[in-house]
């Protein structure tokens, strides 16, 4: 077990914790940036992204078209000043992505090519083909590695922050009273060592919790650490409740992650229909497809209950397929291994967990309610997204968050300084190593067959209540496991899947209307 002290602290290597790495570190030389990430660098939800960034470019468009279809789509329940604010910021931060390295696709004239996406009204999406997420992942982390004063630690899984719960007092203190974040235990994988990483400010920004699911376009590494990791030290997480499905992931059973088939691709004109070859989405919205990803979500699942299909069809065959080739060569590429030829078969789809509204909720700042601790991209609250979020409004958020979060920092030196507390060592005693990884692996399964069959995209009451009962017969088991093995990565995400699935069903229970990405059979 070794002590390290590190100035910042971060927590994850998706757009949101490279953002404010780069952004930090040229600002302060002299100050010591820590990045630590559970997986390869690269690794995140980030990387997967196809779609691309909304932002306000084209003169024909407005910040303020970008407000109102962010407000709708988020059910009126988001944040205003903060969508102002995020809007507003974008194009410079996209600026200064551009000048990172980063390459988006022009159009014939020489401007940034602008793609449509569904609840959008204006085209906005500034994208690299269908892998925009990789091209933003990458331009990162080349900058990252010519910043002397940043070290990227690849494999290092962070456990817990480390609050005065932790401290050689071990004081237990209530939501009410300030609490302070003085760092993190990380285990180094490679030699299983959990170590103290002493930090002046703290960020997570540990990405998503699809991995709750057992249907989900989230990689593995999406277990929701960071929220689970902040809800264990009393910080506020809230609208838990709101969990994104993508309407339209590639049904090919067996295969997870599920692939995304990008909601652009039905911006470029794809239609929904069913077994029948009927478009159902007209009689649902006026935007038929393009109508936001909670109405077309949840349109499509009772499509399959009505007619106990096991998936819809995106039927790109009138498209152009040159032109379809070009903007989605990924998706094209997919498809064309699984044996579905886009111009004359329709690509079989279903909804699948993608994107958590709600997190770790933050000021405007980016800072969460613990002292010197923030969130940053999807493992935090901002209210941008109010009950569901708009397409391509995410990696934007991380991005202007970043921008506000490195501010802040540099607006206060004094939160650099050193902590004058007692922080002990990792404690490991009485337990031992786990000699049956199969009990982990089973409870990990078990959360994510409860949360998909009865807390998916329309739930009620009693099947919250039915989920509830469950979840807590396997946190106690978990607990059991949690006390006397040593500790391991999946045992810590299997914690956390705990507290997330807790913090999804508590929270829904909570909530007595339907808004926005929350449906229940309970409410009108
Ligand atoms: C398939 C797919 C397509 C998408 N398409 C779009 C799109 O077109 N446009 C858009 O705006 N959004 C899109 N999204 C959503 C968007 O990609 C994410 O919301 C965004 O990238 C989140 O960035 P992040 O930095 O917050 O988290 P991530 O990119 O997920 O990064 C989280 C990081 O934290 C690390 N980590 C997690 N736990 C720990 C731990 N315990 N210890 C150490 N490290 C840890 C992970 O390894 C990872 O490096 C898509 C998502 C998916 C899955």
């Amino acid at each position: 077990m070794s002590r390290f002290k590190t100035d910042i602290l971060i927590l994850g290597s998706g757009i949101a914790g490279l953002a404010i790495a780069i952004k930090t570190a040229i600002a302060y030389p002299n100050k010591k940036i820590t990045v630590v990430t559970k997986a390869q660098e690269s690794e995140s939800n980030t990387k997967y992204a196809q779609g691309g960034i909304a932002v306000v470019w084209d003169k024909l468009d407005s910040f303020q078209s970008h407000i109102d279809d962010t407000l709708k789509a988020g059910d009126y329940l988001n944040d205003m000043e903060v969508v102002n604010m995020v809007i507003k910021e974008a194009p410079a931060c996209l600026e200064k992505l551009i000048n990172w390295g980063a390459e988006f696709d022009m159009d014939t004239k020489g401007d940034l090519d602008l793609g449509k996406e569904g609840g959008h009204s204006a085209h906005r999406i500034i994208h690299h083909k269908d892998v925009t997420g990789l091209e933003i992942e990458l331009t990162l982390l080349e900058q990252i590695e010519q910043l002397k004063n940043i070290s990227l630690l690849p494999y290092h899984f962070a456990i817990d922050i480390i609050t005065e719960h932790h401290t050689e007092e071990k004081k237990i203190i209530s939501p009410d009273e300030e609490i302070n974040c003085f760092g993190a235990y990380i285990m180094n994988q490679q030699t299983q060592s959990i170590d103290t990483y002493v930090a002046g400010v703290t960020i997570l920004a540990t990405g998503g919790i699809g991995q709750v699911y057992a249907s989900t376009t989230n990689p593995t590494i999406a277990t929701g650490d960071g929220i689970a990791m902040a809800f264990r030290a009393k910080a506020k997480v809230s609208e838990m409740e709101f969990v994104q499905f993508h309407p339209t992931a590639l049904y090919k059973p067996g295969e997870s992650p599920s692939f995304l088939i990008s909601e652009a691709v039905r911006g470029f004109g794809a239609y929904l229909r069913n077994k029948e070859g009927k478009r159902f989405m007209l009689d649902i919205d006026g935007r038929a497809e393009l109508a936001s990803r909670d109405i077309v979500a949840r349109a499509i699942n009772m499509e399959m209950l009505r007619t106990g299909d096991e998936c819809v069809y995106l039927d790109c065959t009138h498209l152009d397929k040159e032109a379809f080739k070009n903007h989605f060569p990924n998706i094209y590429s997919k498809c064309k291994r699984i044996g579905v030829d886009i111009s004359r078969d329709s690509i079989p789809v279903v909804p699948a967990s993608h994107y958590l509204c709600g997190g770790i909720e933050v000021d405007i700042h980016g800072r969460s309610s613990i002292k010197n601790l923030y969130a940053c991209g999807e493992c935090s609250r901002t209210g941008l997204h109010g009950a569901n979020r708009l397409a391509s409004n995410s990696l934007l958020e991380a991005l202007v968050y970043a921008q506000k979060i490195a501010e802040d920092i540099i607006a206060h030196p004094a939160y650099l300084e050193p902590k004058k507390v007692a922080i002990p060592e990792w404690n490991e005693e009485g337990t031992t190593a786990p000699d049956e990884l199969i009990l982990i692996t089973h409870n990990r399964k078990m959360v994510q067959t409860i949360m998909s069959n009865l807390v998916s995209i329309v739930r009620s009451n009693e099947r919250l209540e039915k989920a509830l009962d469950q979840l807590n017969y396997l946190y106690q088991d978990t607990e059991k496991l949690y006390a006397k093995s040593k500790m391991s990565p999946q045992l810590a995400e299997l914690r956390n899947l705990n507290a997330i699935a807790f913090l999804i069903v508590t929270q829904s229970l909570e909530r007595k209307e339907n808004r926005g990405a929350f449906f229940s059979l309970d409410y009108e």
